[in-house]
């Protein structure tokens, strides 16, 4: 099948979370920026999740236009994050071009790092996304309640939650707490009809769409590794979840990203 359908192209999209750091796509960044932008992805945030990631986030945010770094260590990697990496985040955070803080939060499923160290170094990301006032980019998997309980108490309001794949009440509780909520390629996948469930319930100036590139690749394409130019199969989708158009839904999202991370429209 061709990679893509022109005709379907819709309005100019973000990508508000993509790895052009990881190691599977850092080789070839200007090729995948350039096919971003035949496909109308003008804009993206590259989100770091340890310390060679956030180097090298901040360096292709730096090199391009309208290429944005969010900087933090991901809950799997946070063995690493001992005060001096909390110290070198939080130099990093003032940079140019540093638009968020992440991606942080907890992940129970791996459970590669124990808990209290996850839950402790999460804390931390929040605080300093309060300190500078940077939304902050929230990874959850199968740790719900503590994610809520840690980032309620934290009194931090903005900020997204990272390819949510849990029930319309977990979003809707997300969102109260003034979050947003970001749908990658899961919302195309054909068993994921809470998550489907959970767009329809979230209203629109909350939704956000990233690729996660280069995993969580959206059908039809599973099995390949993703990247930034396949965010419109999230945008289809998610146009047809909402009986919406894929302008629409570019459009919204886009603006919604411009808010949060940009202060602008
Ligand atoms: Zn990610």
């Amino acid at each position: 099948m061709a990679i893509y359908d022109l005709t379907k192209t819709p309005a100019d999209s973000y990508d508000t979370h993509t790895h052009l750091n990881d190691d599977k796509l850092f080789h070839d960044v200007p090729a995948y920026i350039g096919r971003a932008h035949e496909f109308r992805v003008m804009e993206m945030n590259i989100v770091g999740y340890d310390a060679q990631g956030n180097e090298r986030a901040l360096e292709i945010a730096q090199a391009y236009d309208n290429i944005y770094a969010v900087l933090g260590f991901q809950p799997e990697d946070t063995a690493e994050f001992d005060a001096a990496a909390a110290e070198k985040l939080e130099e990093q955070l003032q940079q140019q071009q540093v638009v968020g803080v992440g991606e942080t939060g907890l992940d129970y499923y791996w459970d590669t790092v124990p808990r209290d160290v996850q839950v402790s170094a999460f804390k931390k990301h929040l605080a300093l996304a309060k300190k500078y006032d940077l939304p902050v980019i929230i990874h959850n998997r199968d740790a719900f309640d503590d994610v809520y309980a840690i980032l309620k108490e934290s009194g931090v309001t903005k900020g997204v939650m990272h390819s949510f794949s849990g029930t319309p009440e977990q979003a809707m509780a997300f969102v109260e707490l003034g979050m947003h909520i970001s749908f990658s390629g899961v919302v195309t996948f054909k068993k994921a009809e809470d998550v489907r469930d959970a767009a329809k319930a979230v209203p629109l100036d909350r939704i956000l769409v990233e690729t996660d590139a280069p995993y969580l690749t959206p059908t039809p394409f599973r099995g390949r590794d993703n990247e930034p130019a396949l965010v419109k199969y999230i945008v289809d989708s998610l146009a047809e979840t909402l009986s919406l158009s894929a302008t629409e839904v570019a459009d919204a999202t886009r603006k919604n990203a411009h808010r949060l991370f940009l202060n602008h429209e």
